[in-house]
């Protein structure tokens, strides 16, 4: 059978499904074969030609099952997808075969007034469930700075972590997620719920080793966050004070530091550029004369913007984590980005590369708690001189002592984990075992020569 006829087969075997809305038309197949990894060069050429054959929304969990069925049976590629807005083609296809678009399962199912522990299904966005959770006096713990379109089921499979990480670490940290219920793709596929213990293997696996329908998440008590805004003349100044809130016995959602370079380029939801670098606090009401105190005493420019409004979308978290790149890619498509955990003290290694790089390399720095440790992560601006010099410079980064999470690669490994996990590679074995669910993207399946 030609790889053409055995789509045809598919294709009319899906047209039976109740509840399933299929996609055809080579717009919908471009549209939904494509993430942002273009703020990688490399994964832009790498993955420009990744396309779809078939693409389908189911809107119940009976009609996921049945294209697992389908797609178990042709022994064809199931890529899941949320809202496509992951950086590193998480939710491209490499092999073609089916996309399943998860936002028809969007639900709150419940909420916990005792916990606070909510329950949702996974195409739900994170924007609406904190809407709901705000109901309650609640509100998420951690967001990716694409709240706003992002889905709960993307950001637990292919995020980390974002505003909030500075007070509750990355979502792979114990205590974030509660339980999962996924459906697998064996030769029957099955609804089953799992643990926290058990969700652990799937929580960011990209979507390899199962297809999460809902999820139980811890919450935290919602915080009238204030905007304040830090300037300095000097960059060590900006460092060390950006350390002293960190570290300070302030309740932050954010904390984040850009080359004053950097603000000239952002829209001006900050205020305007100052010539000075910047630092961006949501900060909790009680903590902000101690801010001023702080920011005051080391003679900063302190400002104070308010309570945020989370209708508006021009707040200092849509300046922050991964959208200081997109403002940047706006003005220029040049620039391109890189992720790493500094090494303590930071000073000494970013000037190290600042002396080489000069303008070619942009701070942008992150507070984040790692490993229940205040650190400062970065995601500095890169501009683009071709793959040689990009991997030079990761190359100093890591002999100056700084962990990178390599935004330009496709694995889950290469990407974030470091290391291949055998608990994800097993939880493959077990739910997918012809190993169709986004094929390419877990190292350790690969290497086992599947
Ligand atoms: C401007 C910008 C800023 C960003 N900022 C952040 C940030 O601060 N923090 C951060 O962590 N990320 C960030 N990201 C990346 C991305 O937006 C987030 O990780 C987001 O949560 C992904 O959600 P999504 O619904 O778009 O997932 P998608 O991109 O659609 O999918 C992500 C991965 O999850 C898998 N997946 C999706 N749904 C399911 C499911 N139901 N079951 C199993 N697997 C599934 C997919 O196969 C894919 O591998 C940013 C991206 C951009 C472009």
């Amino acid at each position: 059978m030609t790889s053409k006829e055995k789509i045809e087969l598919i294709l009319s075997e899906l047209k039976q499904v109740s509840h399933l809305e299929i996609y055809q038309k080579t717009s919908d197949l471009k549209r939904f074969s494509k993430d942002f990894f273009d703020y990688s060069p490399i994964l832009a050429n790498e993955l420009k030609d990744c396309l779809a054959d078939i693409v389908v929304r189911p809107i119940s969990e009976e009609a996921i099952i049945n294209v697992a069925r389908i797609c178990n049976k042709y022994s064809t590629p199931l890529t899941l997808r949320g809202s496509g807005t992951g950086n590193y083609g998480q939710s491209v296809p490499l092999n073609g075969g089916v996309v399943l678009v998860m936002s028809g399962l969007k639900k709150i199912k419940n909420f916990d007034s005792k916990s606070g522990e909510i329950t949702v299904e996974s195409g739900c966005l994170l924007r609406d469930i904190n809407d709901e959770l705000i109901k309650h006096g609640r509100q998420l713990r951690l967001l990716p700075s694409t709240w706003r379109s992002a889905s709960i089921g993307g950001f637990i499979a292919g995020g980390s972590g974002g505003i909030g990480s500075v007070r509750w670490g990355f979502l792979r940290d114990p205590g974030h997620l509660q339980s999962l219920e996924i459906i697998t793709t064996e030769d029957s596929p099955r609804k089953i719920e799992l643990n926290a213990n058990n969700s652990e293997a799937l929580n960011h696996a990209y979507g390899t080793n199962g297809i999460i329908t809902a999820l139980t998440l811890t919450t935290a008590p919602s915080v009238q966050w204030q905007q304040i805004v830090v300037d300095c003349f000097d960059w060590n100044q900006a460092v060390d004070l950006l350390n002293k809130f960190n570290r300070a016995a302030l309740e932050l959602y954010l904390a984040t530091l850009l080359e004053k370079e950097i603000v000239n380029c952002l829209p001006h939801w900050s205020g305007k550029p100052s010539g000075k670098h910047r630092i961006l606090l949501l900060v909790a009401p009680d903590g902000v004369s101690t801010v001023e105190r702080l920011a005051k005493s080391a003679g900063a420019n302190f400002e104070d913007l308010g309570s945020e409004n989370l209708k508006a979308g021009t707040g200092l978290r849509e300046l922050s984590w991964n959208h200081t790149t997109l403002h940047m890619r706006g003005v220029d498509p040049d620039w391109t980005y890189l992720q790493m955990l500094l090494p303590q003290p930071e000073s000494e290694m970013m000037q190290k590369l600042k002396s080489e790089w000069g303008s070619n390399l942009l701070w942008h720095l992150e507070c984040v708690r790692q490993n229940g440790v205040q650190r400062i992560a970065s995601l500095p601006l890169v501009k683009w001189q071709g793959e040689e010099a990009l991997n030079q410079l990761i190359s100093q980064c890591i002999d100056l002592g700084a962990v990178i999470f390599n935004p330009h690669t496709i694995t889950v490994e290469d990407g974030g984990l470091g290391v291949i996990d055998s608990d994800q590679v097993q939880a493959k074995s077990n739910y997918d075992p012809k190993g169709i669910l986004n094929p390419g993207k877990l190292k350790g399946w690969n290497i086992k020569g599947n």
